[in-house]
């Protein structure tokens, strides 16, 4: 069964816009020896009239938009450029030279993980950069990413059909709130969005993405906890194709009972859109939080191994003071990271271009 949802479109928009709840009166205490010997009460001040509750706005699912604020990569990227970049700027530019050991190490606890550090150190070093070992090492660390489109958005790959993004990753990383980012992203450039709550697995998944549906004011394809995820896709896609929305964005489960167990059903989501939109290429996005480090990496493999990544989404960017794992990642598995997360707002997704992001590191 299917069950659409949408905002209704009277709630208040913004959060702390609704009235001040009125209190209940209290409830009288009941008479005990000390207040039965108590001198008669003062009678109670007459309670006011509470004000009239002011009429509430009409719905404007683009005002939670306009007041959220918006994360910039400057920002999002202070702790690590003020932790690894800082400290390596301090070893490349020793006055008795560069001390590459402490550079290498440096790179290591930055999350670039050990074999490359040492490769990319061994590289920068033979490169003799006329600018000097810091536009070396920048140079390299800039080499590692993969080449791509920065304009790059997801697409229909089937005529009359949706463009179909798979959103996967561990529980925790910030699966939920990037998929209502990237809802109110493309919603608020007027494409038409569906989401699909295929994580049955756990009843909150599917309550939290009703709270980004609700923000991003898109609608949601929901079954009842416990229902086949492939199910919800599936009808996700008949709702796309019969409304003929642009976007399809499918939550999955990030944790079932073994690997094996998740892997097969994702296996399954991705077999069911084969089914029903042959052809759809889906856009499989892993999220990966930027605070767990090479443990992600690990998670990211497996997850590719089984599905089929073709992007990453890094997240809490803004919590991490070692950001190597963004060169780690994209060397390791030669995809793009397609988005970064820099905060919990609805703004804090940033479309990830290698060269700012270089930028902003050294900046
Ligand atoms: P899920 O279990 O993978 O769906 O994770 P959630 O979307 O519920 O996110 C887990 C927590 O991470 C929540 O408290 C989010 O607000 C937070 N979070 C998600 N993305 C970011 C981000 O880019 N930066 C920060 N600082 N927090 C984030």
């Amino acid at each position: 069964m299917m069950a659409f949802w949408r905002r209704r479109r009277e709630e208040p928009e913004v959060k702390g816009a609704e009235p001040e709840p009125i209190p209940e009166p209290a409830e009288p205490a009941a008479e005990s020896l000390s207040t039965a010997l108590a001198p008669e009460p003062v009678p109670p001040e007459p309670t006011p009239e509470p004000e009239a509750t002011p009429a509430l706005a009409p719905f404007d699912p683009t005002a939670f938009l306009a007041v959220a604020p918006e994360g910039s990569l400057d920002t999002g990227l202070e702790k690590t450029r003020t932790g690894l970049v800082t400290q390596l700027r301090g070893y490349l530019g020793n006055a008795d030279g560069p001390q590459w050991d402490e550079v290498e190490e440096t790179l290591i606890a930055g999350d670039i993980g050990a074999v490359l550090a040492i490769d990319l150190v061994e590289r920068a070093r033979k490169r003799r950069d006329p600018g000097g070992p810091e536009a070396a090492i920048r140079a390299e660390l800039a080499a590692l990413l993969v080449k791509r489109d920065v304009d790059w958005e997801p697409r229909s790959a089937v005529d009359g059909g949706p463009a179909v993004v798979l959103v996967v990753g561990v529980n925790g990383t910030g699966k939920t709130t990037t998929i209502g980012k990237l809802a109110a992203r493309y919603a608020g450039t007027g494409r038409s969005v569906i989401l699909a709550a295929a994580d049955t697995f756990r009843a909150a998944a599917i309550d939290q993405l009703r709270i980004w549906a609700d923000r991003a004011a898109v609608p949601m394809v929901a079954h009842a906890p416990g229902a086949d995820p492939g199910a919800v896709v599936f009808d996700a896609l008949d709702a796309a194709v019969a409304r003929g929305a642009d976007l399809v964005i499918a939550d999955t489960a990030g944790r079932l009972h073994t690997r094996s167990n998740l892997m097969d059903e994702l296996t399954k989501v991705r077999g069911i859109i084969d089914k029903r939109l042959p052809g759809a290429a889906p856009e499989t996005l892993f999220v990966l939080d930027a605070t767990t480090g090479q443990n992600g990496l690990a998670q990211a493999r497996a997850f590719h191994q089984a599905v089929g990544l073709t992007g990453i989404v890094l997240t809490k960017l803004d919590s991490t003071a070692k950001g190597g794992i963004v060169f780690a990642i994209e060397d390791a598995l030669k995809i793009p990271v397609r988005f970064v997360g820099v905060g919990e707002g609805v703004g804090d997704l940033l479309p990830f271009d290698p060269e700012a992001f270089v930028e902003a590191l050294f900046a």
